[in-house]
């Protein structure tokens, strides 16, 4: 058993509760909390105490909800400025990026986030490539084996190489590696194999992560079936036609617990569709400024109820995965929004929130939940203590002290 002691813990709970000169009593789970250490030493006389230092900041550990791992090779292959300017770079490059990234890079990766204090992650696998890495890293993984599939000519074909995927993954679930599944995006996934996928998905009672209107052109070509996408569709998939609209792909979720990722481009009727499936909208402003698809609305989404998340998406539309840095450019994006306020929801985006929306049993300080706790130093005494959650985003850059479920993690880069 163990206390840590800090100048500040932020439990992340509802009222965004800071305790001051406070201590967490934990062993693989969190036993107990008080803003009052001797009270706890008291209580707790054989647990053994670290002070974690002056201006020190202790919190839940951080949840990255969306990232990419196979193309962490990415530096300057793939061209940014526009969607459709990204994917014709991606399916000119694809095989070369999946090819220079093995375990080591991928294993890089996730250290890297690690260094910010992800303690959790849900990767997105396109190819399974990443499942090594993700099975052996000492984070919590939520491992989504990705369907895509537009052409019924194809569509058993993919749909097996999913199912695969999916089952080795299943062979590994363990205490920190987690199965699930995700839908590429309305335009790649036939509705015939998008039910199919689903259906897996209910069956497990896994997560669903899928990606929905993230450009213009999606926005244009799932309406109307014209725009960039037309001539995309008819270069690579020979065909001028979409396979379903916004409407259908979304009613396919009923009775799905799904995170949708990007939504810049969605509209008022697909906002209440989302709130009405309960689902969780996955924020990554880094991507979205680098391909040109807008800025997602976090108003709207707080009018409609729905909440959101953070991630980095991965390397193919990002320069960092550490998650400190994607908040900090989410800070700056949204000038419309207060920015202490927005500090709070972004801070709850990368813990509380992410953790009920994945299945985790962490992203709070609170008893019974796992011991996923990360530590940071202030580089000064905060003069106005309402300032903290702006003031971690804007100054913290690695963690100090990464435990999960109780253990010390060591890492050295
Ligand atoms: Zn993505």
């Amino acid at each position: 058993m163990k206390i840590l002691a800090a100048d500040y813990i932020l439990l992340m709970d509802r009222n965004f509760t800071v305790l001051e000169n406070g201590g967490v009593v934990f062993d693989e789970k969190i036993i107990d909390y008080s803003d009052d250490v001797e009270d706890l030493k008291r209580v707790y006389q054989t647990a053994e105490v670290q002070y974690l230092g002056k201006n020190s900041v202790l919190l839940p550990g951080f949840i990255n909800s969306h990232v990419h791992l196979e193309f962490s090779a990415n530096k300057t292959t793939l061209n940014y400025g526009s969607f459709m300017t990204w994917l014709d770079s991606v399916m000119e490059n694809r095989d070369e990026l999946m090819s220079k990234c093995g375990d080591s890079c991928m294993e890089l990766a996730l250290a890297n986030m690690l260094k910010s204090g992800v303690t959790s992650l849900g990767a997105i696998s396109s190819f399974g490539k990443d499942m090594e890495a993700c099975v052996k890293t000492p984070q919590k993984v939520v491992y989504f084996s990705e369907l895509i599939g537009s052409s019924m000519a194809s569509a058993d074909a993919l749909f097996a190489d999913f199912k695969e995927r999916v089952d080795n993954s299943m062979g590994k679930k363990g205490d920190s590696f987690f199965p699930a599944v995700a839908i590429h995006s309305p335009y790649s996934v036939h509705p015939i194999v998008l039910n199919k996928g689903l259906e897996v998905a209910k069956e497990n009672t896994m997560p669903v992560s899928a990606h929905f209107m993230e450009s213009p052109s999606e926005r244009k070509w799932l309406d109307s079936g014209t725009g960039e996408f037309k001539a995309f569709f008819q270069k690579f998939l020979n065909t001028d036609t979409p396979v379903t609209d916004s409407k259908r792909y979304l009613d396919s979720f009923d009775g799905v617990n799904v995170l949708f990722t990007h939504c810049v481009n969605i509209n008022d009727e697909e906002l209440s569709k989302l709130a009405s499936l309960g689902a969780t909208v996955v924020h990554c402003p880094v991507s979205n400024r680098l391909l040109g698809v807008g800025k997602l609305d976090l108003e709207k989404l707080k009018n409609n109820e729905i909440p959101f998340v953070v991630g980095t998406d991965g390397l193919s539309s990002n320069t960092s995965l550490s998650i400190l840095d994607e908040i900090r450019t989410a800070l700056m994006v949204h000038t419309d929004l207060d920015l202490n306020l927005l500090a709070k929801d972004l801070l709850k985006g990368v813990t509380s929130i992410p953790a009920r929306s994945l299945g985790l049993n962490c992203g709070e300080i609170k008893e019974g939940l796992d011991a996923d706790l990360i530590s940071f130093i202030l580089p000064d005494v905060l003069s106005d203590n309402s300032t903290i959650a702006s003031s971690i985003i804007l100054h913290l850059k690695e963690a100090e002290n990464i435990f999960i479920n109780g253990e010390k993690i060591k890492w050295n880069f």
